[in-house]
């Protein structure tokens, strides 16, 4: 058995003959395009479409916004649901579930750690 992807809507990429077509769908809290495959399988893949634009994001983007950090990248990428990647992420810094290290300037997810896990400053 083969694993199963989340995949809401469908990306359909331009050709020679035709244009982009988004298909959004609903997941959680809006209308989007997010399929795990493209992330799991590629970097450079379209993996999701937020609501309210055409903006279409890879998972070397969700990396690059993310530190370069896979485990972060895919914590956004699992997390979205609807808006734009870098809007839930300034609520997450927001909210202090991240924090860049004052000492290393890692981006680190913060939840219960006291301590940096890349360098350990407190
Ligand atoms: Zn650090």
């Amino acid at each position: 058995m083969g694993k199963h992807y989340l995949k809401v809507g469908q990306y359909t990429p331009a050709t020679d003959e035709s244009e982009v077509v988004i298909d959004r769908e609903f997941y959680r809290q809006g209308y989007i395009f997010k399929d795990e495959e493209a992330y799991e399988t590629s970097f450079d893949k379209i993996c999701y479409i937020p609501e309210l634009s055409d903006t279409a994001y890879t998972h070397q983007i969700f990396l690059d916004m993310m530190d370069g950090q896979e485990a972060l990248a895919r914590d956004l990428f699992d997390h979205v649901d609807w808006q734009h990647p870098e809007t839930l992420l300034a609520e997450d810094y927001a909210d202090g579930e991240y924090d860049d290290c004052p000492v290393c300037g890692r981006m680190f997810a913060c939840y219960a750690k006291a301590e940096c896990p890349n360098c350990h400053a407190v």
